[in-house]
């Protein structure tokens, strides 16, 4: 519409300008000389037919008559303003007195000669007006560009019209509405202004009006629903208010939120038996059920609440997948569970609460005026999915609640004392255990710094060691255990095995020590210590005093057996490949005869003296000497060669003569002496010869030397077995 009128008009606008143009500089200039000219032409004939009209009376000179004419002409032709008549000789004839001319009207000159037979008679000469003649037509003409003009300012106005009532006034109309639009208020509907562009664009308003509305209505729906979701975390992070009178709250928003009469939120449980059911937290209008069903659907698990699997509810907790029934009726039976007989179940839809993979609860919400579909399952997104967090946060809740009150059990009552810090040492924990260790109670020791309970002049060994161990260890979990002092509020110190643990939980770092007092176990060990030590002595004694001779003082056969044993492995160790063992057998001369002779206690004496002398001659520490038999003596010298074993053989037997021991009835000398058999042991030889064969080699040697004539030492090397 609007098109055509401006299309049509601006042409037409533009025609009209050009027609004025056109008029105005072409045609009504053109017309007008037109005019002129003809005017002129028709002047000059007038004047032609005039001089031809006077010609009579020039030629016969009757210039009376000619006046009469031409004063007739000139009082007709009223545009004439004067007419001069000049002879050829240039004389005016006519008038006879001089004409004044009007000085305002512009006047054009004509000029005509009076010819006959080629012969000039006068001239005529005319000043007229020729315009006055013209002047009508030429003003009609003159008009019409003002006519041209006028309808161009109409149209002007015209189309100003146009604009202003199909443009502009739509324009503002939209541009107001498109203002509120843009400030939020999406409540204005954009009425169709025309049919035309600007309608067109009305519409294309209306539609993105339409679109935001719906927008901002979904966004206010969503924010409503994280409202909601807040403002019920928030009531559970704070834990004023019980459980059930959250759900309460949040089942109120839910059903203005979603314009439903009624609804619930029920968490899904398992009864003894494994089998799922579902436990309301609050029945509103249409669910509120008698209070012995109650009870029933309270502890669903019972037959009469649920003992059809294929009711709606009975499906959704089986499968968990949404239910919905559209009605227009839904009868208890339907739904699986008993309902309040006063309010009608219209319409219903059971949505699964998801957390995870883990299926935990159920909202159910009843009556909404256009029914339900699954859309409400995303619409309810979010929501649900806070639902099933909120239902698993309180269950873990209670978990943990659970747990602390065990952990605080144990704490409570260990025999140990339990104190916790936090990362900054403050004592947060302190059991009674821990009273009795350090004297103080709880609540005077809570909040003060753990170095309370260490004696100042270890307060820094101890920051040291814990940096050490804990501060520069990343580990969530970490534990050690060592000796420490503390210090009881009396000043006196506590010897403590200390284990101290560090847990990271969500509220920082934590720092657990399990604390012992060891006083008395010290105690203890000390007097354990000290009888350990004095048994050890007495041991060690018996031991000694098994392994010596009473008589001579010097090592017994048993303790030779042991120091033989040694030696010999000894000789077997690897690395050993040059190492000789020493066995010297000893027996004093003609000792029976000594006894006959000086009597038995005489003999014993002699016995010790040169048990004595043998001793002094073999003093290294790694040389043995026993009291083989009566009057027989064993040396045993490890690392001794058969040269050095024979010189000090040869010394021995020189101590034992220069004591000078009397012994009258001897044939060897006129004092005691004594026989000796040498053998020597090469770390080469082990494998060929035993310990046993050793000995009696030594014997051997021991028996040729009281062959020789005793008061001697005889060497002889061990036999190779073949
Ligand atoms: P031989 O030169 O051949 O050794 O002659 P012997 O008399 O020493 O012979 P034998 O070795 O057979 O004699 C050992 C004697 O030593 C026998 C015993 O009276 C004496 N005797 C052994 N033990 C003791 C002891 O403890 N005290 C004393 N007084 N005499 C002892
Ligand atoms: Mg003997
Ligand atoms: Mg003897």
């Amino acid at each position: 519409m609007m098109t055509l009128r401006f299309k049509l008009l601006f042409p037409l606008f533009l025609l009209l300008t050009v027609a004025f143009m056109y008029s105005n500089y072409f045609v009504i200039p053109s017309y007008v000389q037109l005019i002129e000219s003809s005017k002129i032409e028709e002047e000059e004939s007038y004047i032609d037919l005039l001089s031809r009209a006077i010609l009579p009376d020039l030629l016969e000179s009757d210039l009376a008559n000619m006046y009469d004419t031409l004063n007739k002409v000139l009082s007709q032709r009223k545009h004439w303003y004067s007419l001069y008549l000049y002879n050829p000789e240039g004389i005016r004839i006519y008038p006879l007195e001089e004409r004044y001319l009007p000085k305002n009207i512009p006047l054009d000159p004509l000029q005509k000669e009076v010819v006959f037979n080629g012969t000039n008679y006068a001239t005529v000469r005319l000043m007229l007006d020729i315009d006055a003649t013209t002047n009508q037509k030429i003003n009609f003409i003159q008009n019409i560009k003002y006519y041209v003009l006028l309808m161009l300012i109409f149209t002007f106005l015209f189309t100003l019209l146009l604009l202003e009532n199909f443009v502009s006034k739509p324009l503002n109309y939209l541009t107001n509405l498109a203002n509120k639009i843009t400030k939020g208020n999406y409540s204005a509907r954009v009425k169709t202004v025309s049919r035309d562009e600007v309608g067109l664009l009305g519409n294309a308003l209306e539609t993105m009006r339409q679109s935001l509305n719906e927008r901002a209505q979904a966004i206010d729906y969503y924010t409503r629903i994280q409202d909601t979701i807040r403002l019920v975390q928030s009531k559970f992070i704070s834990e004023h208010e019980q459980r059930h009178v959250v759900f309460l709250e949040l089942q109120r928003h839910i059903l203005l939120l979603t314009g439903c009469e009624d609804g619930f939120i029920g968490e899904l449980l398992h009864d003894d038996n494994d089998q799922p059911y579902l436990q309301p937290y609050f029945l509103n209008k249409v669910l509120r059920i008698s209070s012995e069903k109650a009870m029933v659907f309270n502890h669903g698990h019972t037959p009469e609440a649920l003992s059809d699997m294929n009711s709606l509810l009975g499906k959704i907790i089986t499968k968990g997948q949404p239910v919905i029934d559209n009605g227009p009726v839904v009868k208890p039976e339907q739904l699986g569970f008993p309902v309040s007989p006063t309010l009608e179940c219209k319409n219903f839809i059971a949505l699964p609460l998801y957390s995870g993979y883990k299926f935990v609860g159920v909202l159910c919400l009843v009556n909404r005026q256009n029914g339900f579909d699954l859309s409400m399952y995303n619409e309810l997104d979010v929501l649900l999915q806070a639902l099933a967090q909120l239902i698993v946060a309180y269950r873990e809740r209670q978990n943990l609640v659970g747990s602390e009150t065990r952990l605080r059990t144990v704490i409570e009552h260990s025999v140990e004392g339990i104190i916790s810090t936090n990362e900054h040492g403050i004592i947060t924990e302190f059991n009674s255990a821990a009273e009795r260790i350090f004297g103080y109670s709880q609540e005077q020791i809570k909040r003060s710094h753990v170095n309370t309970l260490v004696p100042s002049g270890l307060i820094d060994e101890y920051t040291r060691k814990f940096t050490l161990q804990f501060i520069h260890t990343q580990a969530r979990q970490i534990h050690i255990e060592s000796e420490a002092t503390g210090l009881h509020r009396n000043s006196q110190e506590i010897p403590l095995e200390i284990s101290i643990s560090r847990v990271i939980t969500s509220e920082g770092i934590q720092f657990t020590g399990i604390v012992r007092d060891i006083t008395e176990r010290k105690r203890n060990a000390e007097k354990l210590n000290q009888a350990y030590a004095d048994l050890q002595e007495a041991h060690e004694l018996l031991e000694e005093q098994n392994r010596r001779d009473a008589l001579t003082g010097l090592a017994n056969r048993r303790f030779m057996e042991e120091k033989l044993r040694y030696e010999w492995q000894q000789l077997h160790k690897p690395g050993r490949n040059d190492a000789y063992l020493t066995i010297m057998l000893c027996d004093i001369d003609h000792f029976k005869l000594y006894n006959d002779t000086y009597g038995h206690p005489q003999g014993d004496l002699c016995l010790k003296q040169v048990a004595g002398s043998i001793a002094k001659t073999f003093a290294r520490d790694n040389d043995l000497v026993v009291r083989y038999g009566g009057e027989e003596f064993m040396i045993i010298c490890p690392n001794t060669s058969p040269e050095s074993a024979q010189k000090l053989a040869e010394q021995m037997l020189q101590h034992i003569r220069a004591m000078r021991l009397a012994h009258e009835q001897s044939d060897s000398a006129e004092y005691v002496t004594i026989s000796v058999g040498i053998t020597v042991v090469h770390s080469s030889q082990i494998n060929d010869i035993d310990l046993e064969q050793t000995i009696q080699r030594a014997d051997a040697a021991l028996y040729e030397a009281k062959q020789l004539g005793r008061n001697q030492a005889v060497y002889l090397p061990t036999i190779i077995n073949a």
